[in-house]
């Protein structure tokens, strides 16, 4: 090959790396509207590396969350166990140290965490915003959650129903609990959901946490309404960390799990209201009307009727239009100006089996 030739390959070869460089640098955003004045943050707080039961090297933790649209996540390491140690060091703080500069890089939150690991009863305890998982290290359980408490952790429960046979509130719970040492429960890991860890969540005034506890890489390319990892959106001032904790510590969070949302109401309600736009009647024929209904959320909404008004079931498909077709319940000459048609959002879940409650209000004049 002469000279010049071998120049214009390689100049030819550079540009298409640039480009493939490029295109990796986008990623598809994650669609739920801030709410209350806050950012809605999509966060993923329990997760594995090499470094303990994980089978991925920890900047691939960072690389798979910015590629699935979300804005903080913290690499939680088993403190107790630790089945590579023959060729990864025990160095319980290390994971993080070699993720940060990959999370720098893709402006992705990096949170310091670590995960207590004992048997069950108690269980297991993510400790979050830590500043030495090293220093967690100890004999006795509660003396390490403590010292976690002292790094200004926030502290949860994770997978509270992980063992059937051993499931349920202990005495180890309640002293965490009284003593301010236990912050949240998980009510989604992974792919399961726990009923009882909703209720306590809400008797105790617990933050609701949902996090994908992976342990093996995430293939997904990118997040959908169909295929996404579970996760908690949190209800944050601004986004950085600092405002993630307090939001958590306030409980400002809702769970975001295979086709539903799991929060309180106060939260849903909103999340509901900012999502969808409801149009002016574009069509009329006698007592009905066809009326346009766009949801920019990620999430479908499957709406069930609650009143006398509207079909008995509606979807409002996610990032779509959805046509609503309605009596109005009113004769031509006194149609009123605004109608209100009652549904209960049956997956937008404010207590276990409990769905929504919302109104469509349909202005007609
Ligand atoms: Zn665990
Ligand atoms: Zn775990």
């Amino acid at each position: 090959m002469k000279n010049r030739q071998r120049i214009i390959l390689s100049i030819l070869l550079v540009n298409l790396l640039f480009a493939a460089f490029a295109l990796g640098q986008s990623r598809r955003e994650i669609n739920f509207p801030d709410i209350l004045g806050y950012k809605t943050l999509k966060c993923d707080l329990h997760m594995h590396t090499v470094f303990s039961d994980g089978s991925v090297w920890p900047p691939v933790r960072v690389d798979e969350a910015w590629r699935e649209g979300l804005d903080a996540i913290s690499i939680t390491d088993h403190i107790e166990y630790q089945p590579h140690k023959d060729d990864v060091p025990t160095n319980h703080g290390r994971s993080h140290e070699i993720a940060i500069s990959r999370a720098r890089e893709r402006n992705l939150l990096l949170i310091k965490g670590a995960e207590f690991t004992r048997e069950t009863p108690p269980g297991h305890f993510n400790a979050i915003f830590i500043n030495d998982a090293n220093a967690l290290a100890v004999e006795d359980l509660l003396e390490g959650i403590k010292i976690a408490d002292k790094q200004g952790a926030f502290v949860f429960w994770n997978h509270p129903g992980w063992k059937p046979e051993h499931k349920g509130w202990f005495d180890f719970h309640t002293t965490l609990y009284e003593n301010k040492l236990m912050h949240g429960i998980e009510i989604v890991n992974g792919e399961s959901y726990y009923p009882e860890a909703h209720e306590w969540c809400l008797e105790k005034n617990l933050t609701m946490m949902g996090t994908s506890d992976v342990h093996q890489p995430f293939t997904l390319l990118e997040t959908s309404p169909d295929k996404h990892r579970p996760m908690t959106l949190v209800f944050a001032r601004e986004r950085s960390i600092d405002a993630i904790k307090e939001a958590l510590v306030e409980g400002r969070t809702t769970v975001w799990f295979e086709k539903q949302l799991i929060g309180r109401k106060k939260y849903l309600d909103e999340i509901f209201k900012e999502s969808i736009e409801i149009g002016k009647p574009y069509n009329k024929y006698r007592e009905t009307i066809w009326v346009e209904i766009k949801n920019s959320s990620d999430i479908d909404i499957d709406l069930e009727r609650a009143g006398t008004l509207g079909p008995g079931q509606l979807t409002l498909a996610a990032n779509a239009t959805t046509i609503l077709r309605t009596g109005t319940g009113a004769k031509d000459e006194e149609i009123p100006a605004q109608i209100e048609l009652s549904y209960t959002a049956r997956n937008f879940l404010i207590a276990p089996d409990k769905g929504l409650p919302v109104t469509l209000a349909v202005d007609l004049k």
